[in-house]
């Protein structure tokens, strides 16, 4: 059968472009991330745009499995590195700033936190988790110069295109800003991760569609989707607990992720189709916690319904 999805048919890959085929084929191994705290903090938090933090983010930062903040970089890198070693003794790594915002504060303290992962022969590429409105020209400037040594991934906190959504959950920044800063990005051997939340309060399943479909209009080249988690301590998990709002069931949210893969351009990289929340803290869904059941259940649907990433995208995009 033709398709429109180049990825589809190849022996390794799923009716999606896997992250995993992604880092196979470019690196010619395994390759895992190492989650670590670079000890930053967040404009949304410290009072800069916000105080409380989006609605739905968690004390560290929205970073549960990264390293322990008190250690030295190179310290909670050895000990992660340690632990992938023992399930892929012969891997690579991407180390991945993963708590706060990554690019918030002075150029020099980004520096001092990529500049000894740069040489490291088993560092395959870095992954810097940030904010659109945290990238000023300068720093953009020093991380593209960066790609000459390594693979450097920027993922952008996003969310959902729709500027109410974003008021709501206390985002901080607008759509707008998102497409400025790609724009700017798109200059650059810089690679673009998106991170999108489904199930937000107040959005439906067109709007979820609508942000798939915008989101695919963007020169990025990869994106991770999320169900929305409710976390303990978080304002959202507070509000839920004091007055139950829906949550997607299972079944709505595979059916809504399939429809965004269907307006994904075939090339973008699926890092993610589900989050892993954090055991314990979880509040709510409890379907979340067994992740392997969503992705089968993804690919299930998908080879039912004989579809694939990119079916619904015209080449006019
Ligand atoms: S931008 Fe990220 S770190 Fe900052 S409050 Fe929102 S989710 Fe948390």
């Amino acid at each position: 059968m033709k398709t429109n999805n180049p990825f589809l048919y190849s022996d390794d890959n799923k009716r999606y472009h896997t992250w995993n085929y992604y880092l196979r084929h470019q690196f010619g191994k395994k390759v895992a991330k190492v989650p670590l705290d670079g000890g930053f903090t967040c404009p949304n938090r410290d009072g800069t745009c916000g105080t409380g933090g989006c609605t739905f983010c968690t004390r560290s930062g929205s970073g549960e499995f990264a390293g322990d903040r008190a250690e030295p970089l190179l310290s909670q890198y050895a000990k992660g590195q340690a632990m992938m070693r023992h399930k892929w003794p012969d891997a690579d790594f991407i180390p991945y700033f993963q708590a706060y915002t990554n690019t918030y504060g002075p150029l020099s303290k980004i520096q001092d936190c990529l500049t000894p992962f740069l040489d490291r022969p088993e560092v395959a590429a870095i992954a810097i988790a940030t904010r659109a409105d945290c990238l000023e020209q300068e720093k953009i400037d020093w991380l593209a110069q960066c790609c000459a040594k390594k693979e450097i991934w920027l993922e952008l906190g996003v969310q959902s295109v729709h500027d109410r959504t974003a008021r709501q959950i206390h985002r901080g920044h607008d759509y707008a800003q998102v497409v400025e800063t790609v724009t700017r990005l798109v200059r650059t051997p810089l690679k673009i991760c998106v991170h999108l939340i489904n199930g937000l309060p107040g959005e439906d399943a067109a709007m979820m569609l609508e942000t798939a479909c915008q989101i695919n209009q963007l020169p990025i080249h990869a994106v991770k989707l999320h169900m929305l988690h409710l976390m303990q301590d978080t304002q959202l998990a507070d509000a839920y607990m004091q007055q139950p709002f829906p949550l997607l069931t299972r079944d709505e949210y595979v059916a809504i992720v399939v429809d965004q893969l269907e307006r994904l351009r075939p090339e973008i990289i699926i890092q993610r189709l589900t989050g892993d929340g954090a055991g314990e803290a979880l509040i709510a869904p409890e379907w979340t916690k067994k992740k392997t059941i969503v992705l089968n259940e993804i690919d299930k649907r998908m080879a039912n319904l004989n579809t694939w990433q990119g079916k619904l995208v015209s080449n006019g995009r």
